[in-house]
C-alpha cells in the first residue's frame, strides 16, 4: 500500500475541552504524520460546503451549527494507507459503537460532538485538503 494523504478535522467539542494534543498523540502513535495544520473558525458557508453531501439529511442544520460553534483544527495526515488507517483510529461515527482504543471511544460526547472528522476515500481526501491547504502549506 502506498503512502497516502488524508484530511482531518479536530472538531469544536475537542478544542473546547483542550484535547487537541491528546487527539494528535493518538494520531501520531498510530504512525500517521501531521504534515499540514491550522486552527480556524469555520464560517457558516465553509461548514455548509464541507458537509454538502449531507445537505438533504435531517441533521444537516445541527451539524453546520455544531461545526461553527467554536474553533477547529484542520490537518493533513500522511502515512501508509492513511485514509483507512485514520478511519480506524477515529472509530465509528456514533461513539456508543466505537471500538475501545479509538479517538471517538476515548473522547466523543455524542454522534454530533464526535471529536474528529476523517476523509472516507482518495477523491474526497484530495477535495477536502484542497478546500483548506495549498501545496506550500503541506510539508512532509
Ligand atoms: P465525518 O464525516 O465527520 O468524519 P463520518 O464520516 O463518521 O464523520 P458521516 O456519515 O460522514 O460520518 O456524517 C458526518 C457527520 O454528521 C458525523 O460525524 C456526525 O457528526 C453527523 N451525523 C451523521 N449521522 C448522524 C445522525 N444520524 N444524527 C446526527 N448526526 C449525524
Ligand atoms: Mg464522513
Amino acid at each position: 500500500m502506498a503512502v497516502q494523504r488524508t484530511f482531518s478535522i479536530i472538531k469544536p467539542d475537542a478544542t473546547k475541552r483542550n484535547l487537541t494534543g491528546k487527539v494528535n498523540a493518538m494520531i501520531e502513535d498510530a504512525g500517521l504524520r501531521i504534515v499540514g495544520q491550522r486552527r480556524v473558525q469555520l464560517s457558516e458557508d465553509q461548514a455548509k460546503k464541507f458537509y454538502e453531501v449531507h445537505a438533504e439529511r435531517p441533521f444537516y442544520g445541527d451539524l453546520v451549527k455544531f461545526m461553527t460553534s467554536g474553533p477547529v483544527v484542520v490537518q493533513v495526515l500522511e502515512g501508509e494507507n492513511a485514509i483507512a488507517k485514520y478511519r480506524e483510529v477515529m472509530g465509528a461515527t456514533n461513539p456508543a459503537e466505537a471500538d475501545a482504543g479509538t479517538i471517538r471511544a476515548a473522547f466523543a460526547e455524542s454522534i454530533d460532538a464526535n471529536t474528529v472528522h476523517g476523509s472516507d476515500a482518495p477523491e474526497t481526501a484530495a477535495e477536502e485538503i484542497a478546500q483548506f491547504f495549498t501545496d506550500a502549506d503541506i510539508v512532509g
